[in-house]
């Protein structure tokens, strides 16, 4: 199975790469977000819950996120492996997520993680807040505050996978082109290597 973690700050792309990648790689996309986007539409207690957390820009308990994930995966039971996306967004759902896919004999194949200076990541989120239907993309505090929760609770899970030789930084700045080439590069290397 490939299993990667598409990983870096809100803006940095992952959705936008994530696609192309499910394609080129015949992957299941898993986007914590989308899930949780797709609960508060249904007027879900899970999308209830989450829509308290999300409207502030701040995380969703772990338990919660983690036990959604958990069974999501379980839904694509024959899936030749999976994106991450979004997910894990601290050390507790990168280790809930190791023990998961260890108790299925699989693992994370590769962490790529998508470099963006900060000043690039708020344009970008404005300017997809103008049609992208996301309050969180609208409100310059917003923004701001999720940047800084990336920054103090999940920046950290880089290490957790770099520990692992699992880490491959990909500089995110380019065209979405260049971009998934430079993706598609850290991946097929890898798979050479092992
Ligand atoms: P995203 O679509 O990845 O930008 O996520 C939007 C929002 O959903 C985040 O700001 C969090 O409130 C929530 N969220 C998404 N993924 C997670 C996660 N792995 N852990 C906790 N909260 C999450």
């Amino acid at each position: 199975m490939l299993n990667i973690v598409l990983f870096g700050p809100p803006g940095a792309g992952k959705g936008t790469q994530a696609v192309k990648l499910v394609d080129n790689y015949n992957l299941v996309h898993l986007s914590t977000g989308d899930i949780f986007r797709a609960n508060i539409k249904g007027e879900t207690e899970l999308g209830k819950l989450a829509k308290s957390y999300m409207d502030k820009g701040n995380l969703v308990p772990d338990q919660v996120t983690i036990s959604m994930l958990e069974a999501e995966v379980d839904k694509n039971p024959t899936a030749n492996g999976f994106i991450f996306d979004g997910f894990p967004r601290t050390t507790p759902q990168a280790k809930a997520l190791d023990k998961f896919l260890a108790s299925k004999n699989t693992t994370i194949s590769i962490m790529l993680a998508l470099d963006v200076p900060n000043k690039e990541l708020v344009k970008r989120l404005l300017e997809r807040g103008k049609d992208s239907g996301r309050a969180d993309d609208l409100d310059e505090n917003i923004i701001a505050n999720r940047i800084k929760v990336y920054n103090e609770q999940t920046a950290v899970v880089a290490e957790f996978y770099a520990n692992q030789n699992k880490f491959e930084k990909i500089h995110g700045v380019g065209s979405i082109d260049e971009i998934f080439i430079r993706l598609c590069k850290a991946i097929d290397n890898k798979y050479k290597k092992v």
